[in-house]
């Protein structure tokens, strides 16, 4: 567990309890129970584009980009962690990936499997942690995405080494989260929360935010390369989402796993 000591405070947050594995919301086997719970409660307006999850929406072309000019996903297995209503993962089976996705939401696995029905995409949605996928299927991805997700866990670098695990050798990683960063609280929080109401108020919590230099060091400490680190920028009012420049809100990191890809059999 990597605990910096030296975190600073921001206004109206209280104690720096930064990826402490207990959070007081009822977490166990790196879940938080109240966490999931606030997203399943989303479950019914997921797909609405215009509804609570819609920076979820405007934010996926940017990121889906970044994710193929990156790695090749037509034919690849790729695993999306913490999927939710399945935004990210229905437009990577688009692509023509297999795409296996988990999360621990089933009010939000089941909208998922639902929509993939309904729009004819395969997507292979199951109940599971990463941590639980790590044991069971080790070194059996070509990709893994884990976006929006490492900052509503209690510790976020089990779920970085889980998905290290997954990846195959030669494989790539791709993370999304928000900075912990004086900005990411005035935009991320205040504003995004309470001025504009983009976002459900709770859906985030500045403490549980990342800085990349901890997120690239959690992936060097898993044998990962790091290879890019870039702001995931969102305008709210045109609802144009881009990659690149300083990670000082959003940001996506792209990771490799050293070593030669093998075919699958
Ligand atoms: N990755 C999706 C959804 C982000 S919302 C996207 O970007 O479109 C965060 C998701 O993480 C929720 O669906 C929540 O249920 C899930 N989640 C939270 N903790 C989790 C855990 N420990 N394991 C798997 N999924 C988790």
């Amino acid at each position: 567990m990597n605990q910096s000591s030296s975190r600073s405070q921001q206004p109206g947050v209280i104690a720096d309890k930064t990826h402490t594995a207990s959070t007081g919301h009822g977490s166990t086997d790196n879940v938080d129970a109240h966490e999931r719970d606030q997203f399943a409660a989303l479950a019914s307006t997921w797909w609405d584009t215009e509804g609570p999850m819609r920076p979820l929406h405007d934010l996926n072309p940017a990121r889906l980009e970044y994710v193929m000019s990156n790695a090749v996903l037509p034919g690849q297995a790729v695993l999306d962690v913490g999927c939710g209503g399945g935004i990210l993962a229905e437009s990577m089976a688009r692509q023509g990936a297999q795409v296996d996705a988990i999360d621990i939401a089933d009010d939000l696995l089941d909208v998922a499997r639902l929509h993939a029905l309904e729009t004819a995409i395969k997507v292979d949605y199951r109940h599971a942690t990463v941590e639980q996928f790590a044991a069971t299927a080790p070194a059996s991805m070509a990709v893994v995405t884990c976006m929006e997700m490492l900052e509503h866990v209690p510790d976020p670098q089990a779920v970085v080494a889980a998905c290290a695990a997954i990846v195959r050798p030669g494989g790539k990683l791709f993370f999304s989260t928000l900075n912990r960063h004086p900005l990411a609280f005035a935009l991320g929080i205040v504003a995004a929360e309470y001025v504009l109401g983009l976002l459900p108020r709770g859906t985030h919590r500045y403490e549980r935010f990342i800085k990349p230099s901890e997120l690239a060091g959690w992936c060097r400490q898993a044998g990962l390369q790091v290879c890019d680190i870039s702001a995931l920028h969102y305008n709210p009012l045109t609802r144009h989402a881009s990659v690149g420049g300083r990670p000082l809100i959003n940001y996506v990191l792209h990771a490799v796993k050293p070593g030669s890809i093998k075919p699958l059999q």
